[in-house]
C-alpha cells in the first residue's frame, strides 16, 4: 500500500549494489547518452515513472500516441524515448537482447536491456502528443532534434547518482517520498509543480489548493501537506537559476509563510515538452508516484505560446475515467493583487474585475535585475534577500540563466567513474 504507485503497481526500484555492478558492467557495450535521458534513466530507474522500467518500444509509443494509454491499458501520455544513431547501432552492433551500458559525461550510468530496436515517425508522435507538428514549439524541436533509431527495454542503474549542493537537500526518490510523508501523518498531498521562484501569487495558489485537498478533513489535526515539487531539467538563458528556485521555496518555509508540518520543497528531474494538456496529465501521474493524492493545475500548465488555450489542462481531466488515476487535480483561476480589497485576491471571488492587477512575472523579472525590492505584499523580503544570495554564489551575479551561467555551473548531479 505505501508503494502502490500509478496504475496500481508497485513503485520501481533498480539500482545495482555496489559490491556487484563492477562485475556486472564489464566487457558491456557503452553508449554515450545525451543529459535528457541520462535524467530519465535515473527517473525510470527510481520509480517516478512507474510502472515503466525502461524506455518503452514500438507497441507502447503507438498506443500512447493513439489512445493516450501504454499498450497494457494504463494511461499514459508522453512516451519516454530513448534515440540512438543508427550508424552507432551498426558501428557497435548493437542486437536486440543485448545487455549494453549507458554513459553520461563518460561515467557509467545504467544497464540497458535492449528488447528493442525500431524506428517510429517523430511528426506522429509530435502531432499526438503536442497536437502541433509547427518547428515553432519547443518539443516540436525537441522531437526533431531525436536521433531516428529507438532503443525499448529495461534500465537498471549502476550506482546512485550523487546530487550536489543545494539539491542534495531536496532529492527523494519516490520510495523515501512516501515514508516521509508517512512519518507526517498526512493522508492528503497537494503537489504545487514549479520553475519559478515564488511570489505571493504563488503563495496564494499553494494555500488555496490546500485549502481544496484539505476538503471535510478535521483541521485541529493537520492532515494535509503540500508538496512543491521543483522540476530541475534544461535551462535558456532569462529563466530562474535551478539553485534559486529550491532555495527560495525553501525560505517560505523556514521564515514561517508556511508551517513546517504542512510543506516541504522537493524535485524531479525532468525535460519539459511543453505538451499542454497532454503534460498536465504527465505530471499528475508523476506526482501519483511521489505519493500525493492531489495536484494544482493554475492557467496555462506546461502550456508555450498560443498552442493551448488557457484552462485545456483542466479540461482534460474530465475525460480520464475515475479509475485510470489515483490522483485529484485542483483546479484552480489565478490570484492576483486587489488596491480595493487591499490584498493579494482570487480571480473567482473579487468582484473589483476593473482594478484588478495581474502578477505580472516580467515585472518582478525587472525589478530583479535591478535590484529593486518588490513590495513584501507581492514578493516575500526573505525571498528577495535569497534570490539575490543565490545570484552570487551560483548565478555569477545573476538570478536568472546567462550563457555564463549555462556553460559553468554545477552540475546538478555527478556519476561515479567505477
Ligand atoms: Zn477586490
Amino acid at each position: 500500500m505505501l508503494f502502490k504507485g500509478h496504475g496500481d503497481k508497485e513503485i520501481i526500484e533498480k539500482v545495482m549494489q555496489k559490491s556487484e555492478s563492477k562485475t556486472k558492467i564489464k566487457g558491456l557495450k557503452r553508449i554515450e547518452v545525451s543529459g535528457r535521458v541520462a535524467r530519465e534513466c535515473i527517473d525510470i530507474a527510481y520509480g517516478f515513472f512507474t510502472p515503466l522500467q525502461g524506455f518503452v518500444g514500438r507497441e507502447d509509443v503507438e498506443s500512447i500516441c493513439n489512445k493516450m494509454t501504454l499498450s497494457d491499458g494504463t494511461l499514459w501520455s508522453i512516451p519516454i524515448i530513448l534515440d540512438i544513431n543508427e550508424e552507432e547501432v551498426l558501428k557497435k552492433s548493437i542486437k536486440e537482447g543485448d545487455t549494453i551500458l549507458l554513459t553520461y559525461s563518460g561515467n557509467p550510468l545504467a544497464t540497458l536491456e535492449v528488447e528493442e530496436i525500431f524506428r517510429y515517425d517523430k511528426m506522429k508522435i509530435a502531432e499526438a502528443v503536442l497536437g502541433t507538428t509547427d518547428e515553432k514549439h519547443p518539443g516540436v524541436r525537441m522531437m526533431i532534434g531525436l536521433e531516428n533509431t529507438f532503443l525499448g527495454g529495461k534500465v537498471t542503474l549502476v550506482s546512485h547518482p550523487k546530487f550536489q549542493s543545494p539539491f542534495d537537500r531536496f532529492w527523494y526518490t519516490p520510495r523515501r517520498l512516501r515514508e516521509i510523508i508517512a512519518e507526517k501523518g498526512w493522508r492528503r498531498v497537494v503537489a504545487h509543480q514549479t520553475r519559478n521562484v515564488p511570489h505571493s501569487g504563488h503563495e496564494w495558489l499553494m494555500k488555496g489548493a490546500w485549502f481544496s485537498a484539505n476538503g471535510e478533513l478535521p483541521v485541529e489535526k493537520l492532515e494535509t501537506g503540500i508538496l512543491v515539487n521543483c522540476i530541475i531539467g534544461p535551462k535558456r538563458t532569462g529563466d530562474y537559476i535551478d539553485e534559486a528556485i529550491v532555495l527560495c521555496h525553501q525560505q517560505l518555509n523556514e521564515h514561517g509563510y508556511f508551517r513546517k508540518d504542512v510543506h516541504m520543497v522537493s524535485f524531479a528531474l525532468w525535460d519539459m515538452r511543453y505538451a499542454g494538456p497532454k503534460e498536465a496529465i504527465f505530471h499528475a501521474i508523476l506526482r501519483t508516484n511521489l505519493g500525493c493524492t492531489h495536484q494544482m493545475f493554475g492557467r496555462d500548465h506546461a502550456g508555450v505560446g498560443s498552442y493551448y488555450d488557457p484552462y485545456d489542462a483542466h479540461r482534460i481531466f474530465d475525460q480520464i475515467p475515475e479509475n485510470k488515476l489515483n490522483i485529484k487535480p485542483v483546479r484552480v483561476l489565478e490570484w492576483w493583487y486587489c488596491p480595493v480589497c487591499g490584498e493579494v485576491t482570487y480571480s473567482g471571488l473579487c468582484g473589483h474585475i476593473e482594478q484588478r492587477q495581474n502578477f505580472s512575472g516580467t515585472l518582478i523579472r525587472s525589478m530583479l535585475k535591478d535590484k529593486v525590492k518588490p513590495t513584501r505584499l507581492i514578493f516575500r523580503p526573505e525571498v528577495y534577500d535569497k534570490v539575490m544570495e543565490c545570484a552570487d554564489l551560483y548565478g555569477f551575479g545573476s538570478p536568472f540563466c546567462t550563457e555564463k551561467y549555462l556553460a559553468n555551473r554545477q552540475p546538478v548531479f555527478t556519476l561515479e567513474a567505477l
